[in-house]
C-alpha cells in the first residue's frame, strides 16, 4: 500500500490532517508538491511569493527527508501530474488538505474524479481554514457579507479542533517517483537578484513560522491591541506569509494563543479576517477580477495615468506614509496594515487608479499575496467589498501619519527624506483636497447606480 499526499498551501508536517491520515495507512508514503502555472484560473504567484515558495520547499524538503522520506516535486496543470505521479508510483490512495478558490476547487475535483475511475482512493481534508466556508452560515442560510455577525457565528461553533502532532517518521518507499530539481524552477531571481531585502526580512519554512508564533506570544501579544496599528512598534505578528503558506496550520495558531493565557481576543480576531476573506472568496470566486458591490462598475475611473501609477509603486508620489510604505513593500515583501490601508485609500481615492492595479501591484510585491485576503482587502478599502468601508471615508496620509507615526520612526525609517530635511522633497502628484473632492464626486454617480 503507499499513498500519496499532495501538497499545496500547507507546506508543513505539524497539523497536516492529509499527511496524518496517509500516516495512519500502512506501507510507504509520497509528497507531492506540483507547480501549477498552467491550469485555467489558477492565478501563477508573483514575484515575492515565488521567492518564498522556494525557500518554504527547501525547507519542508530537508523535513521530509529528516524522516526519512523524500518531497517529489513536479511541474505542469495539476489535473494531469497528480495522477500521472498516481500511477507510476502505484498508489493506492492520494490525500490532500483543501483549497477553497473557484478554480483550485475545479482542479482537486477533476483530480478526485480522474484518481476515483482509476481505483485509486482520494481523500480531502481540513487544515487550513477553522471555520470551512460552507459550514458558517446566516440564520436564512446564506454566506455572511459583514465581519461582526461572521466571526459572532464562528465563536458560537464548537471551537476549532486540537492541532494534530507533528510525525516522527515519514516512511518514503524505496524508489521514490523521479523529482524535477527545485533550482530548475528559476523561482528565485537572478538577474537582478532584487531578494537582498527580502533575506534579511524573512526566514521562510515551518519552524521558523514556529519560531515567530512563540516570540509573539512571549513577547508582544500584550502590546498588540493598543499598538497594533503604529507602523514602527513592531508588535504584530509577522505571521502572514507563513499562514499564507500555510508552514503554521491557523489550529496551532489559535490554540497556542489561546492556552498563552494573555489576552489574546483582538488578535484572533485578525484571524477571523482571515477566515472572513476566505469566506467572502469561496462564495465570490471572481473577487480579485469584479466588483463584489457590483454598483461600483458604474464607477468613472478615469483614463489610467501610467506615470501616476509608477511613482506610486516606486514610492515616489510626494505623500511621506505613502512613500515610506512603498519602499518598505520593495525592500521586503511586507507593508504595515495600517500603511496598507493608507497607500491602497491614497492610489484609489486621490490618484483616481482602479483598485486592480493595486492589487496586481501587491499580488507581485507581497510575501503573504493571498488569493482572498489580497483581493478584499483592496475591495475593503475601494468601498466597493464586503463590510468595506464606506467610499466617502478617505484616509488622509497625513493625519495618519500623525495619529500613528507621531515620531517620525516609520517615515524616518524607509523615506527619510522627508525627516530629515537635508534633501529637496518630491512635488506631490495631486493636491490631497482636491482630489478627495474629485473622488467624492465621482462616487455621487456609483450612489445613483443601481
Ligand atoms: P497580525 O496583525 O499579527 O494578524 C495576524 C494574522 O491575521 C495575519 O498574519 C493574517 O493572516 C491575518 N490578518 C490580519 N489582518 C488581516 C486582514 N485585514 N485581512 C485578512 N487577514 C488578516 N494579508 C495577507 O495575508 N495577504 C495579503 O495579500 C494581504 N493583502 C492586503 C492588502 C491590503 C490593501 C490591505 C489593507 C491588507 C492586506 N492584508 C493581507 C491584511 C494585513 O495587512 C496583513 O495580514 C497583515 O499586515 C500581516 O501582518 P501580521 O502577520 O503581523 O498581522
Amino acid at each position: 500500500m503507499t499513498t500519496l499526499v499532495w501538497f499545496r498551501d500547507d507546506l508543513r508536517l505539524a497539523d497536516h490532517p492529509a499527511l496524518r491520515a496517509a500516516l495512519e495507512k500502512e506501507g510507504p508514503v509520497i509528497c507531492l508538491y506540483v507547480l501549477d502555472e498552467e491550469s485555467a484560473g489558477v492565478r501563477s504567484l508573483g514575484g515575492a511569493a515565488r521567492w518564498w515558495l522556494h525557500h518554504s520547499l527547501e525547507a519542508l524538503a530537508d523535513r521530509v527527508q529528516d524522516r526519512g522520506g523524500t518531497l517529489v516535486l513536479r511541474r505542469g496543470p495539476a489535473a494531469d501530474v497528480v495522477p500521472e505521479v498516481a500511477d507510476a508510483a502505484g498508489a493506492d490512495a492520494v490525500f490532500w488538505n483543501r483549497r477553497y478558490g473557484g478554480a483550485e476547487r475545479e482542479v482537486d475535483s477533476s483530480v478526485k474524479d480522474t484518481l476515483r475511475q482509476a481505483g485509486i482512493e482520494a481523500h480531502s481534508f481540513a487544515g487550513s481554514l477553522l471555520f470551512e466556508p460552507w459550514t458558517i452560515t446566516t440564520g436564512q442560510g446564506g454566506h455572511y457579507k459583514v465581519f461582526t455577525p461572521f466571526w459572532k457565528a464562528c465563536l458560537a461553533e464548537p471551537p476549532p479542533r486540537a492541532p494534530l502532532p507533528e510525525p516522527r517518521e515519514v516512511p518514503g518507499p524505496a524508489s521514490p517517483p523521479a523529482s524535477d530539481d527545485l533550482d530548475a524552477w528559476g523561482l528565485t531571481p537572478t538577474a537582478p537578484d532584487w531578494a537582498g531585502g527580502l533575506r534579511e526580512a524573512w526566514e521562510p519554512g515551518e519552524l521558523a513560522a514556529r519560531r515567530r508564533l512563540r516570540d509573539f506570544l512571549e513577547q508582544d501579544v500584550d502590546e498588540y491591541d493598543r499598538a497594533r496599528d503604529e507602523p514602527a512598534a513592531g508588535t504584530t505578528s509577522l505571521l502572514s506569509p507563513h499562514l499564507r503558506f500555510g508552514e503554521i496550520s491557523p489550529y496551532t495558531v489559535w490554540h497556542e494563543a489561546v492556552s498563552s493565557g494573555r489576552d489574546v481576543g483582538g488578535f484572533l480576531s485578525e484571524i477571523g479576517w482571515r477566515e472572513f476573506a476566505w469566506h467572502t472568496l469561496y462564495h465570490f470566486p471572481a473577487l480579485a477580477r469584479e466588483n463584489l458591490n457590483a454598483r461600483f462598475d458604474a464607477f468613472p475611473w478615469p483614463e489610467l495615468n501610467e506615470d501616476h501609477l509608477r511613482f506610486w509603486q516606486q514610492g515616489r508620489t510626494g505623500v511621506a506614509l505613502v512613500d515610506a510604505g512603498m519602499r518598505e513593500l520593495w525592500e521586503t515583501g511586507t507593508m504595515h496594515n495600517r500603511v496598507r490601508m493608507v497607500v491602497a485609500s491614497y492610489l484609489v481615492k486621490n490618484l483616481m487608479i482602479d483598485w486592480r492595479h493595486g492589487e496586481e501591484w501587491f499580488w507581485d510585491t507581497l510575501v503573504d499575496a493571498d488569493e482572498a485576503s489580497n483581493p478584499f482587502n483592496w475591495q475593503w478599502v475601494a468601498g466597493s467589498g464586503a463590510d468595506a468601508a464606506p467610499y466617502f471615508r478617505i484616509f488622509n496620509p497625513e493625519t495618519q501619519a500623525k495619529k500613528f507615526d507621531p515620531q517620525h520612526q516609520y517615515v524616518g525609517r524607509w523615506a527619510p527624506e522627508y525627516v530629515s530635511g537635508d534633501e529637496l522633497l518630491p512635488e506631490p502628484l495631486v493636491d490631497l483636497r482636491a482630489s478627495r473632492q474629485q473622488a467624492l464626486d465621482a462616487y455621487e454617480e456609483v450612489k445613483g447606480a443601481s
